[in-house]
């Protein structure tokens, strides 16, 4: 299976870290490596000192698909859940301002922490669903998938021109405002609507 991930999603993050409003996504992957699965902890690692959290949804595909059209995307995905994109920000940093690319300071392991997968049956409305990131207790982020720049149904219509999508990929939808670093000793939870789903401490 393989990860992807849509960068600047969401238009007030994008303002946090002074980025330009895409015209299409921005794609980037990560290894299957990266992810943490059933609340294990996330290990804090020695290459970085600016380690970010960045929750957001996370569409599970359901069966093999190639240049699919938007109108037909809802039927690629039954199951969503919550994740965290962990973002070495430093890394990314030095990154941008050198052009490369974003690999390790988003790939890194562990980086992908994911809850359980919820049927969207479970759900009232898609496009109007609230999820969110505490920290020791207190919110973080707050999202709403209505204001994403691309909903779900363009993100796997858009990425399966370039990508095969195959059953139990993942696609990582973005994060709204609100990043910043995490701490060793801190417990992140992530909440799709008034649920808790996902919980992480940071060793
Ligand atoms: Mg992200």
């Amino acid at each position: 299976m393989k990860i992807l991930a849509i960068g600047r999603n969401y238009v007030e993050h994008i303002r946090e870290l002074n980025n330009e409003k895409p015209s299409e996504p921005v794609i980037f992957t990560k290894p299957d490596t990266a992810i943490l699965r059933k609340n294990n902890p996330f290990y804090y690692p020695d290459f970085s000192k600016n380690i970010h959290y960045e929750v957001e949804l996370v569409i599970k595909i359901n069966q093999k698909g190639k240049k699919i059209r938007e109108q037909f995307a809802h039927k690629y995905y039954d199951e969503i859940g919550i994740g965290i994109d962990f973002t070495a920000r430093d890394l990314q940093q030095t990154a941008k301002e050198k052009g490369l690319p974003w690999e390790l300071a988003k790939g890194f392991d562990g980086s992908a922490p994911i809850s359980d997968f919820q049927d969207i049956s479970n759900f009232k409305n898609l496009k109007d669903l609230n999820f969110s990131l505490l920290i020791d207790g207190e919110i973080r982020q707050k999202g709403n998938t209505g204001h994403m720049l691309f909903p779900f149904d363009h993100i796997i219509s858009y990425t399966s021109n370039f990508f095969t999508l195959k059953k139990g990929d993942l696609i990582f939808t973005g994060t709204p405002a609100g990043v910043g670093p995490v701490k060793i000793g801190q417990k992140l939870e992530a909440y799709i609507e008034d649920e808790k789903l996902l919980e992480c401490e940071i060793k």
